[in-house]
């Protein structure tokens, strides 16, 4: 069975765009740079540019295209690219990648959100990618190391990866704990003594089409779970949540919410017509029957007994709840990671995560 379906182009695509570099009426191709970092997924008309509702949240600036045909640019890959060189593609296919130098570059191959399974259908389909893509990262970074965490369960995934890797390349299990792709936390638990930059398997594929291929990120895999069909979907950056859904057989029902990201971390969206952006993995539409009713906090502490970063969620929550942001910042609800533990632990299922996110946002725009 294909473990990442292709969608066909879609009608238009949202892409959000902080200054944009095209006016509307004008024609774009596929892979043309219409922001900074920013590139058309499809080719055709740029019929708008304004603020329309994000992922994330708020409304951002975004330009809509209706697809016509698809054109693309001429792609350039780059043969033998330096350390500087490759730096350089990275940044100009808008590849959101922090290079700085290391002993060890770490991809993240778990897919620790529920729902979602897009790390390993990418690593069973693209596993040479994914190899020279860390190879690529290790030049830039200067590191002699490479190393694939992969989910204890995901024993076909490591297979794949152990036959495929290189010399100075190693695979290691990891629980697929909740919060194990967070950052920090997977370079404390692979490496102690030693610089490492952390990126995942989809990023080190999206370097390998940058440097092997010239091409921009423009698409992702997106895990789409609650539609008629699971799926992990490759969708263009762009695509509308409702044709992804389509695409999957469309709503088994009537949808009483839809989140991007997991369960715990991710955002309830106002509708379908948000785009799917860079770092959009997971799609989860939940209808009646699966809704989890919140319950007011007994005060059992789990909480706080799992947050990495030392907070009381709890008193974030409840503080969040009461439009008491004056406790959240005295609480240090900015050090919060949004790893999303504390929403799994907690058996009130008091959405944290999102009250936490919203406490920051009143704070941000206080300032
Ligand atoms: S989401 Fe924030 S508050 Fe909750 S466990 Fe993670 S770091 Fe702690
Ligand atoms: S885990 Fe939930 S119920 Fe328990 S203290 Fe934290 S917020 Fe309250």
């Amino acid at each position: 069975m294909k473990q990442i379906t292709t969608m066909k182009m879609p009608e238009k695509v949202v892409i959000p765009v902080s200054e944009p570099l095209v006016d509307v009426g004008e024609m774009v191709k596929v892979g043309q740079k219409i922001g900074e970092g920013e590139h058309s997924s499809v080719s055709g008309e740029v019929v708008a540019i304004s603020k329309l509702p994000h992922p994330f949240g708020k409304s951002v600036l975004s330009a809509v295209i209706k697809t016509s045909g698809d054109v693309s640019v001429e792609f350039q890959p780059k043969k033998n690219p330096s350390p500087d060189e490759i730096k350089q593609i990275i940044k100009e296919a808008g590849i959101p990648a922090e290079l700085s130098p290391s002993d060890i570059v770490i991809l993240n191959g778990t897919d620790e959100k529920p729902y979602v399974t897009a790390n390993h259908a990418l690593m069973l389909e693209y596993p040479d990618e994914i190899i020279k893509g860390l190879k690529i990262l290790m030049k830039a970074t200067g590191a002699s190391r490479g190393i694939i965490g992969i989910g204890v369960s995901d024993s076909d995934a490591m297979e794949i990866m152990n036959a495929t890797r290189e010399g100075g390349i190693e695979t290691i299990p990891l629980k697929t704990t909740y919060t194990q792709g967070m950052e920090d936390l997977l370079k404390h638990a692979i490496i102690r003594d030693a610089e490492a930059m952390v990126s995942t398997v989809g990023m080190a594929k999206a370097v390998y089409d940058a440097v092997f291929m010239g091409k921009p990120l423009i698409e992702t895999v997106v895990t789409v779970t609650g539609a008629r069909e699971t799926q992990n979907v490759l969708a263009r950056i762009g695509t509308p949540l409702r044709s992804i859904i389509e695409h999957c057989g469309g709503y088994k029902g009537e949808p009483k919410k839809i989140i991007v990201n997991g369960p715990m971390t991710g955002v309830a969206q106002p509708t379908d017509e948000v785009p799917v952006i860079k770092g959009t993995y997971g799609i989860l539409i939940q209808y009646d029957v699966q809704m989890e009713e919140t319950q007011p906090c007994i005060d059992c502490a789990r909480c706080v007994d799992v947050c990495p970063m030392n907070l009381l969620p709890n008193v974030l929550a409840t503080s969040a709840d009461n439009a008491r942001f004056d406790i959240c910042a005295t609480y240090r609800v900015v050090d919060c990671v949004e790893c999303g533990a504390c929403a799994y632990a907690c058996p009130s299922k008091i959405p944290i995560v999102q009250l936490i996110k919203y406490a920051k946002a009143e704070l941000e725009g206080e300032e």
